[in-house]
Formats: structure tokens, sequence, C-alpha cells
């Protein structure tokens, strides 16, 4: 069955077809490492984690480059204001790259407990400066940059002519130049020809700390150059699939684009599909550090396990915006409990001797492929998970060998979608009869007034990772 993916690039649903035969490169846009990462942010890296795990799991050879911006990206999106970085580092009072280090490592541990698969590569634009100085003359000599001041300019009008900018999203340049003059100050109204040109090379103010030797100023990159770099660089001139959040459709990514092919002479699209994931919103407000309404992963971590995070992520297309609150995690949560409750009862069942599972496993692998094929239908896929979890709940009086491939295929899709489905890694190894036995046991204890054994049963259950709660003379339990 043949993967469709929407490619923001052509505005519609393509069918995937790699470059190389077998062989899949994705660059994804990365986290600016100046705060930890927002639950928006991995809601992004979530759907590219898919992404690959689905690529993967469909038989190709995945190589996955996710930058790290640790120089570079300005407050204001023109190309005015502060580095993100520098500006809290010095509010720290610390140095900008030791803000980096404590960053990238608490990055690594968020993305570790998020079970998001390791990328090959996660390059760091300061690691870079050699590259992209040689990229800014490359441009230059190609004729698509302009120094003033000490700062180059790439000439978005001039690249416009020769290639079409801003090819990827759905604006046109007119739209683009009517918008982009109220953006741009005055002084750089002053020394850009057109108000859609932006900084490859930036001349840095005395007191930048961030600044490196260039053939044109002492000064540092322009955030767009990176990624142009970066993706060339480890990827080749040209590559499969380019991700980033919707806010990367302009101007990040046409810059981007741009700039490859300015940089590489392409006259080819130096990219197939561009992927954009839609943004995880606050009462319908975007989740942004700067607007400062967002959640971080660590906290969000100490209150929901984080596979719950990851059905969370998963129950919702990565195109649609989907709002944070309590009410969908816990939607997550009953979901994920299902597939557990599921996983352990095969565990622990004896089995039959009917069939009717049989064909059944096949059947919903395809309808899963079929939800992943179209552009990747992540929360499609989650119901068909919990529609034939509970068919197999259901049906525990069949062959035990059936029960334990429908048991496997859960863990094997669910995996897919990021989740981790490992018995022994969650709490919880008692199976669902010896709870309600032991409840039994615990009710018989409180019956006859020994309040200290009933509490002993509950502890007992809570090492196992079963939590009780007496609601209205019923006691109701969870796996926790
Ligand atoms: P940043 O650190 O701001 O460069 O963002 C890192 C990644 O997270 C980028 O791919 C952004 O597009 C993405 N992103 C930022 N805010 C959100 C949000 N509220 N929801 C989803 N993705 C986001
Ligand atoms: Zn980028």
């Amino acid at each position: 069955m043949a993967l469709k993916l929407y490619n923001t690039l052509t505005r519609k649903k393509e069918e995937f077809e790699p470059l190389e035969e077998g062989k899949v490169n994705i660059y994804s846009c990365g986290q600016t490492i100046y705060l930890d990462m927002h639950i928006g942010n991995a809601k992004t890296y979530a759907a590219w984690d898919i992404l690959n795990r689905y690529l993967t799991w469909k038989g190709y050879d995945v190589f996955h480059v996710m930058n790290i911006t640790d120089v570079g990206h300005l407050t204001d999106d023109s190309d005015q204001g502060e580095d993100k970085v520098e500006k809290e580092a010095r509010e720290r009072g610390i140095e900008p790259r030791e803000l980096v280090t404590e960053q990238v490592q608490r990055w690594y541990e968020e993305m570790d407990r998020l079970n998001m698969k390791t990328h090959n590569v996660n390059p760091r634009a300061t690691g870079h400066m050699v590259e992209m100085i040689e990229a800014v003359k490359d441009i230059k000599e190609n004729g698509y940059a302009y120094e003033e001041n000490g700062t180059v300019y790439f000439d978005v009008m001039k690249f416009h002519e020769d290639h079409g900018y801003p090819g990827v999203g759905s604006m046109n340049i007119q739209e683009l130049q009517a918008g982009a003059g109220g953006r741009v100050k005055e002084e750089e109204q002053e020394e850009k020809k057109s108000p859609l040109d932006f900084a490859l090379w930036i001349n840095a103010d005395p007191e930048h700390i961030m600044k490196w030797p260039s053939p044109w100023s002492e000064g540092y990159p322009g955030w767009h150059l990176e990624c142009s770099v970066m993706s060339s660089k480890y990827l080749g001139k040209r590559f499969d699939i380019h991700t980033g959040g919707v806010d990367h459709i302009f101007p990040h990514h046409p810059n981007e684009r741009a700039q490859c092919m300015a940089m590489n002479n392409l006259v080819e699209e130096p990219v197939n599909y561009w992927l954009h994931s839609e943004h995880m919103t606050v009462e319908g407000e975007k989740m942004s550090k700067s607007k400062g309404n967002f959640y971080t992963v660590r906290e969000i971590l100490e209150k929901y396990d984080a596979e719950v995070v990851r059905m969370f992520f998963a129950s919702s297309h990565y195109r649609k915006q989907v709002d944070f609150n309590e009410e969908a995690l816990e939607s997550a949560e009953s979901n994920l409990e299902k597939l557990y409750n599921t996983l352990w009862n095969v565990e622990n069942s004896e089995g039959g001797e009917r069939e009717k599972l049989k064909g059944e496993v096949e059947k919903f692998e395809k309808r899963f492929e079929e939800a992943m094929d179209d552009d990747l239908d992540t929360p499609k896929a989650v119901n068909e998970l919990v529609k034939f979890s509970k068919k197999v709940n259901k049906n525990l009086d069949n062959r035990k060998e059936v029960l334990e491939e429908a048991a496997e295929k859960i863990q094997e899709l669910g995996r897919v979608l990021g989740l981790k489905l490992n018995l022994e890694e969650e709490g919880g190894k008692i199976p669902e009869k010896a709870v309600e036995l032991l409840i039994e046991i615990r009710e018989e204890f409180r019956e006859e007034g020994d309040y200290e054994r009933a509490d002993e049963v509950r502890d007992v259950l809570k090492e196992g990772g079963i939590v009780l709660e007496d609601e209205g003379g019923q006691t109701v339990w969870k796996r926790k």
C-alpha cells in the first residue's frame, strides 16, 4: 500500500516516492535551545517521530536529521532583536555556551522520557560556522546576495526572477511584498533592496557575545542559514522530506529553500515533500515561549505518565490544531489503559478452543496501515488499535497462539505510534482477576472491621501499580 503525504510545496496529498529506492532522508527543524521544551514543541517532534517509525515499519531505511539552534534565532522574526540564547543567558547571568550545554542535556532527557526515536544526527548551528561562511560566499558568488555595512542580505527579488519565491506555501510574492513593508525597521529598510530580503550574515553590535570573524564583519549567521547548510551537509543537495511547524511555512522554509538552491546552483527543488504540523493551543491561542502561555514537558510529566502524553499526541492529526486540556489527556489515559488491560488479560489467559480472532489480526493491520497511509491519520489508527484490543478482550476463549499473535500486533502497531506497551515497565504486574480477588478480600477485612489488614491489601496493590478509589460505597481501581 502506498503512503500519501500532504505536501505544502504542491498543496495536495501526494503519493510518497523516495529519491532513492528504499531510502528516506528527513530533515526536521528542531529546538531553539534556550528554555525547556514545551508540550507544543513536543507535539511537533512526536509527529516526525511517528513519521520516522512508520516509514521504518514500512521497510524504508530512514536517515533523520534534527538540528539544534544555538545561535542566530532572534527575538524578532525580521532581522532585528536579540539572540534568544544570548538574552536568556544574560538574564541568568551565565555564558551562552553554559546555557546551551545545560539546555541540550535537559532536551535529551525530555526526548528520551517521551520515547522519541533518536535522530541520526542532531547538528548544532555553532558547530557549522565554517560551512555557513562558505555558503554565504557561494550565494554571493552566484549572484543572490549583497553586502551592506558588514551584513550580507539574500536578494529575494533576484531569486524570484530565476526560480520563484516563496515556493513553499500558498502566498504569492505580491501578497508577501504588500505585507512585508510594515515589519521592517527603518534602518534596515535603507540597507535592504527589498523588505523581503533577509540576512545571511549579521554584523554584530559591539556588546554582542556570540560572534565569529568572517570576510564581511565580526558577526553571526542569520537563523535560516543553518538549516540549509546542515541539511545539505548531512542529506545532500536534494533530499526527500523536510518537516517543521506551520510557523515555518513563512518565512523560514521559503528562505531555506531559496538558500539551498542559490548556494548549490540547483534548478530542481531541493526537497520533494515539505510537511508542516499544526500548533498546539492553550484556550485557542498558540502555545509559545514568547507569549508565556506554555506548559513545559517537565511539568506535564510530573502529572502524567509519558506514555499517556504520547497517546494524547497520537490521538490528534498532525495537521489539526489541538488544544491542551485535561479531558484530552484523561481520554488518552483511558484508551491506553484499555490496551494494557488487553495485553494483561492475554498474558494471563489460558485461552480456549475458539478461532474467531484468526483472520482478524491481518484485517486489523490492514485497517491500521490504510489509516496511516492517508497522510498519517494517527487518530484513526488509535481508534483501530482500541477497537481491536476491545475485540481481543472479548474473545479470551480463543486459542492461546491466536491471542498472543493479536497481542503482539497491538504492541507492534502501538509502537509505530510511539507507545511502549511493555508490561514489564508498566506498574501493575497483577492480573485483572487477581486485582478483583484482592479487592474482595479487602472488602471482607473491612466488613470484619479489620482495617489494618484491609489497608495492607491496599498497599500491596499500590506496590503493584494498582490504585483503589472508594466511590459511593463501591471500590473502583486503576492501573497507575
Ligand atoms: P522553536 O524552539 O520555537 O524554534 O520551535 C521548535 C519546534 O516546535 C518548531 O518545529 C516549531 O514549529 C514547533 N512549535 C513551536 N510552537 C509550537 C506549538 N505551539 N505547537 C506545535 N509546535 C510548535
Ligand atoms: Zn529550519
